[in-house]
C-alpha cells in the first residue's frame, strides 16, 4: 500500500462533497501522490484541502482549486495543455496523468528545477522552461487548454492569441489580493468568458502582468 493512501482517499470524498464530480480529474488526484510537493514539515498536511508554503513566497495550490480549475477545462485527456506557473509542479503532473501533453512555464528558477526532478520521479514527459509565462510559449502554440495558476490583472492577450480553436484558458483576475476566475473559450476569432468567484493566488508577474516586486 503506498504511503498516506487513507489520506488521499478521504481527500478525494471532500473534493466530491465540494462540487467536483469529473471523474477523470478525481482518478488522477487520487493517484498522484501530493506529499512529495510540499516541504517536509507539511508533509503530514499534504491532504488537508489547504495551500501549502513551497518556498520562495510561493504555494502549492489548494487540492479543490486544483481540481475545480481543471475541471473546467474539460479535458478528455489526449490535449495540449499549457500551465504558466509550474510552482511545486503539481498540477502538471496531474494534467500528465490524465494523459495531456503538458507544456509548463515557471519565473522562479529554483522551482522549475525542483519541478523538474518531480517530473522525472513521475517518470512523466512535461516539457518545462523558466521565464515569463505572460507572453506563453508561442514555439508550442496552439494549446487545446491553457491554466494560469497565478493571478493576472488582466487576461494576457497571447494567451488568448495561442488558444487553439475551441480551446478553454482558465485563469485567475482580479486584484492582487484576491481574484475570480476567468474561464475563457474561444470559438474562431470569438471569445466568450464566464467568470467565477472566491479564489485567491499568489500574483503573476510579467510584462503582461503585474510589474515585478523587485525580489
Ligand atoms: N501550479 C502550481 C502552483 C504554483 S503558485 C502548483 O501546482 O504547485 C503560482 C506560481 O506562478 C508561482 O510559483 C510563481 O512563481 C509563478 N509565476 C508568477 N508569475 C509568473 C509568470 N509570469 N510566469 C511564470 N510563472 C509565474
Amino acid at each position: 500500500m503506498k504511503r498516506f493512501e487513507t489520506e488521499r482517499a478521504e481527500m478525494i470524498e471532500v473534493l466530491k462533497q465540494k462540487g467536483i464530480w469529473d471523474e477523470r480529474v478525481l482518478a488522477a488526484m487520487s493517484s498522484v501522490e501530493r506529499h512529495f510537493f510540499v516541504d517536509a514539515p507539511f508533509v503530514n498536511r499534504a491532504y488537508e484541502d489547504s495551500a501549502l508554503p513551497i518556498g520562495h513566497e510561493q504555494t502549492i495550490s489548494q487540492p479543490y482549486t486544483v481540481a475545480f480549475m481543471t475541471q473546467a477545462l474539460e479535458l478528455k485527456g489526449n490535449e495540449k495543455v499549457l500551465e504558466v506557473g509550474t510552482g511545486s509542479g503539481y498540477q502538471a503532473v496531474v494534467l500528465a496523468t490524465m494523459g495531456c501533453r503538458v507544456f509548463t512555464i515557471e519565473r522562479r528558477l529554483p522551482l522549475v528545477a525542483r519541478a523538474r526532478k518531480m517530473f522525472d520521479h513521475f517518470n512523466l514527459h512535461i516539457a518545462s522552461k523558466g521565464g515569463d509565462g505572460s507572453v506563453g510559449w508561442s514555439e508550442f502554440a496552439p494549446f487545446d487548454a491553457i491554466i494560469v495558476t497565478a493571478g493576472a490583472p488582466n487576461i494576457p492577450q497571447p494567451l488568448k492569441e495561442q488558444l487553439a480553436d475551441g480551446g478553454k484558458l482558465v485563469i485567475p483576475v482580479g486584484d492582487r489580493d484576491i481574484q475570480k476566475l476567468s474561464v475563457v473559450r474561444r470559438l474562431g476569432s470569438q471569445f466568450t468568458q464566464q467568470e467565477i468567484s472566491g479564489f485567491k493566488f499568489v500574483p503573476l508577474v510579467g510584462k503582461n502582468a503585474w510589474a515585478n516586486e523587485g525580489k
